[in-house]
């Protein structure tokens, strides 16, 4: 067994850290606290850093990284701003698509990608997203073309992005009856509101309304009635990532913590020198620990063609719980200064704690989880 990062990859950590404490933590609290979204110098920078063309294909740049690699930068940018993340593992979606898409759509979406303009990906609706194989949304052949109708709600970048990426029903009931569709969002009939969140401001959670948009066969993503069920399977990787970038704030939070705790003086001494202060550092950091293996672990699996889905299952509900756990502890240690708004304690916390929903609640993990361990026979689902 091996348990290090090659080479490459303490590099890839290396370089994207620097970028990130430089570029992107200086201005987290910025997106939370005005409710401004990028700048287009800002993004201009994401680009240039080449985080946007990781598992692009060639012709358009991109770097074969592995998805071990990928997950070195969701952690380290979850580090320093956990909101971007979202575009960085977006664009690694679209790089997962690519194939099944139609060249035409392919030349026109990847370069804008690429180039920093936003995308969504579109399965919740306001009638659930747990049971994302059960929506309501439709898209009816008409000729040459589709035409959807629905509602997909609580999606990041609503509003701002210019494409959304979105499952709806072409077949029968069930996650067999669905398929996949790319809609420019400047399509008529498609429509846009926005709604707060307690947390990731900068990700404006929204929702969208199709009403009759037509869209050419040709924007389907895959095959009818098995875009949806592909779609899962090949994002399934995104359920490390997104612990990942969790864990990266989590550790980022510890790491200020530990620094406060060694200069703040409680009862005559360091806080730090306080057992049970020592203890709860160690119990977090090994927590961390415990928990990026499980996330790494899925990758790898992800990078040697093996199926992950335990695994990315368990790296998903349990990373989240440990990094939410975490930044609730440094909160903690931090004594009021952890409450304030000055610190970025409680915005990662925030932000951090809707990842328990996104891309499934711990119940559903839990649930494939024990179908694995009991079989399909005696298991909930
Ligand atoms: C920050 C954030 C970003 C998001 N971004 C996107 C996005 O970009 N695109 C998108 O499509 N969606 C997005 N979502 C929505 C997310 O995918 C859904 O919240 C999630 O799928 C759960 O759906 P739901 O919230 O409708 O909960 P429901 O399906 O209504 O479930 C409610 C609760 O019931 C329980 N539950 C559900 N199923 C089971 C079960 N089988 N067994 C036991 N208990 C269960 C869980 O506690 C669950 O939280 C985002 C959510 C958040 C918070």
């Amino acid at each position: 067994m091996d348990f290090g990062h090659t080479e490459q990859q303490k590099m890839i950590r290396e370089s994207v850290r620097k970028y990130a404490e430089a570029e992107l933590l200086p201005h987290y609290q910025r997106w939370d606290r005005t409710g401004e979204f990028l700048p287009q110098d800002y993004i201009d920078k994401l680009v240039a850093t080449g985080l946007l063309t990781l598992r692009l294909p060639a012709e358009y740049g991109g770097q074969a990284a592995s998805f071990v690699d990928c997950g070195v930068v969701c952690e380290e940018i979850g580090r320093c701003d956990h909101q971007i993340r979202y575009i960085v593992s977006n664009a690694i979606h679209l790089g997962e698509m690519a194939h099944a898409m139609d060249p035409a759509l392919r030349e026109e979406w990847i370069p804008r990608i690429a180039k920093g303009e936003m995308m969504s990906l579109a399965f919740t609706e306001p009638g659930g997203g747990a049971d994302a194989g059960n929506i309501r949304t439709r898209a009816v052949k008409d000729g040459g073309d589709y035409v959807l109708n629905g509602e997909k709600t609580s999606i990041t970048f609503c509003g701002v992005s210019k494409v959304v990426f979105v499952s709806a029903r072409t077949g029968g009931p069930g996650p067999r009856g669905l398929s996949f569709f790319c809609v420019p969002t400047d399509t008529p009939g498609l429509t846009a509101t926005n709604f707060e969140r307690m947390g990731q401001r900068l990700d404006r959670a929204g929702s969208f309304f199709f009403d009759d948009v037509r869209i050419p066969a040709r924007n389907m993503i895959g095959e009818e009635n098995r875009g949806f069920i592909w779609a899962m399977t090949i994002i399934g990787y995104n359920r490390c990532f997104v612990p990942l970038a969790c864990l990266g704030a989590a550790q980022k939070s510890l790491e200020e913590t530990i620094e406060y705790v060694k200069t703040r003086t409680v009862f005559g001494k360091p806080v730090s020198k306080w057992q049970a202060v020592a203890t709860e550092l160690a119990n977090a950091s090994t927590q961390i620990e415990a928990a990026r293996m499980l996330c790494y672990r899925g990758l790898w699996m992800k990078d040697q063609g093996l199926r992950h889905d335990d695994e990315s299952s368990m790296a998903k509900w349990w990373g989240v719980k440990v990094a939410n756990e975490v930044l609730y502890t440094c909160m903690r240690l931090n004594g009021h200064y952890g409450w304030a708004k000055d610190l970025p304690h409680e915005q990662r916390l925030r932000d951090c704690l809707g990842m328990e929903s996104a891309d499934g609640p711990r119940e559903v993990h839990q649930g494939i989880i024990a179908r694995g361990l009991l079989g399909k026979e005696f298991a909930p689902f």
